[in-house]
């Protein structure tokens, strides 16, 4: 293992932030004290990125740096110097990349929350002491991504080296102040190090018995093996729960794996689990959130389902594995059946996809259509939530509607403050009855039906 050293500059000019995210270390550093562990959960959320995708590039590329470097997070702890070192051999970051990708916002949670948290700070700032969302709430329910490691840091250096053969080591160096700084480093191995010196009042997360605990409780089913300390007991169960039998799965488990992977606080409102030999080879595990609305704080920034061929991530959204109407519902999807030289582009025209859609759409309507049977009330639920994007579903599906039909709900003129399924109706038509009378809600009126 490489020795933790104290930063030098060198020669090395410093580089300015820009202003969102001077903002956004201002809040990490001075406004949030509570749920700080989630830093964590972060880093090793990036190293576990970064191994999916240097997993997915030597599907079709052997010609990387370490090939056979085991994919894995190493966490140490140095507790005399207070620092905590967070390594992957995952993909890497060239010194343009650090320049880019570290010093720059990406695409993550973290401009929602800056959004959300100044809002919030001015209203807590202002006349009223009454704010809806306290920052130390939002903390935990947002992706903010690298950063977070200043809630806790005095000093954060990243060590990197790329896959790229012909790239050599570089590393980032900041205070949390205005500006970092990048220069070549000495690493010889594939992945990135993220060494963190710990505030002082932050040291008690130098002690591994307490970072096992939050690996446990955050980051349980990242797919890579988590290693703490020099003992090389992997802390994480890793399971990809979806390729258990449905049998050795608990109910509890669904539950948290569908936390973590979406962030969201409220339970599934119904979850199916999938496992399927033939025609194609498939495991799923699907869920319908609690709520129709994607929470704000929810990591899915999209519709779609997180696609994997023989375990390795390909696709994060995929979006054509379920009909439109139905992409409310979320969930992971994994086949051996997908070739393994897949890309991106080509699985949108491959055979196998489009028997997966099948599947999986077919596995949609009847857990709908048993909910509906044995849970009423739930089913209930389910329709005052979702009843716009079926309704849409039926007018899409102008060949073969059918299947939706028995999940169909109205008020009626009997039972105007009923909903009525079209079986029950049918069941109470007087003899002579030709026509359907039913309450056309408000979302109804462009509705053919
Ligand atoms: P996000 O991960 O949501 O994109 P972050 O602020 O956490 O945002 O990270 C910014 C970028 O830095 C990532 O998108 C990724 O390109 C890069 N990065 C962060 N950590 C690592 C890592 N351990 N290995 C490789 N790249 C990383």
């Amino acid at each position: 293992t490489e020795k933790v050293q104290e930063p030098v500059n060198g020669d090395s000019q410093p580089i300015a932030f820009k202003a969102e995210t001077r903002q956004l270390l201002d809040i990490l550093i001075h406004s949030l004290y509570t749920e700080r562990e989630i830093f964590l959960r972060e880093l090793i959320s990036n190293a576990s990125d970064a191994l999916t995708r240097v997993d997915f590039e030597m599907l079709t590329n052997r010609d990387v740096l370490d090939p056979d470097a085991e994919l894995a997070v190493r966490i140490t702890v140095d507790e005399e110097q207070d620092t905590i070192t967070i390594s992957d051999t995952g993909i890497g970051m060239t010194e343009a990349e650090l320049i880019t990708n570290l010093g720059t916002i990406a695409q993550s949670g973290a401009r929602d929350f800056l959004a959300v948290a100044k809002e919030s700070i001015k209203q807590e700032s202002g006349q009223s002491n009454q704010t809806d969302l306290s920052l130390t709430d939002l903390i935990g329910q947002f992706g903010v991504g690298f950063y977070s490691a200043f809630m806790v840091a005095e000093w954060v250096r990243v060590v990197s080296r790329s896959y790229r053969l012909d790239e050599k080591a570089a590393s980032w160096y900041c205070t949390g102040a205005d500006t970092f700084t990048v220069q070549p480093a000495e690493k010889e191995a594939r992945g990135t190090d993220v060494i963190i010196k710990l505030k002082e009042d932050a040291q008690d997360y130098a002690k591994e018995h307490r970072l096992r605990s939050i690996i446990r409780r955050h980051s349980d089913f990242i797919p890579f093996p988590i290693y703490v300390g020099d003992d090389q007991q992997q802390v994480n169960r890793q399971t990809a729960i979806w390729r258990q039998s449905p049998r050795e799965v608990e109910e509890q488990d669904y539950v948290d794996f569908y936390k973590q992977l979406t962030l969201d606080y409220e339970p599934p409102m119904t979850h199916a689990h999938m496992v399927v030999d033939a025609p194609v080879q498939m495991y799923a595990l699907l869920y319908v959130a609690g709520s129709p609305e994607r929470s704000m704080f929810s990591v899915r920034r999209e519709d779609g389902l997180k696609l994997f061929a023989r375990k390795v991530l390909i696709q994060e959204y995929n979006k054509d594995l379920l009909p439109e109407y139905l992409g409310f519902v979320q969930g992971v999807v994994d086949s051996e059946d997908l070739p393994l030289n897949v890309s991106r582009e080509s699985v949108q025209s491959n055979r196998v996809m489009n028997q997966l859609k099948k599947l999986i759409t077919a596995k949609v309507f009847d857990t709908l259509s048993e909910m509906a049977e044995k849970e009423p009330e739930k089913y209930v639920q389910f329709w005052e939530g979702y009843s716009r994007q079926l309704k849409q579903g039926v007018a899409m599906e102008q060949l073969n509607p059918e299947p939706l039909h028995p999940l169909l709900r109205f008020h009626t003129t009997a039972k105007p403050d009923e909903w009525s399924s079209l079986d029950e109706y049918v069941e109470r038509m007087k003899e002579n009855q030709e026509d359907i009378y039913y309450i056309m809600g408000d979302d109804e009126h462009s509705l053919m039906y």
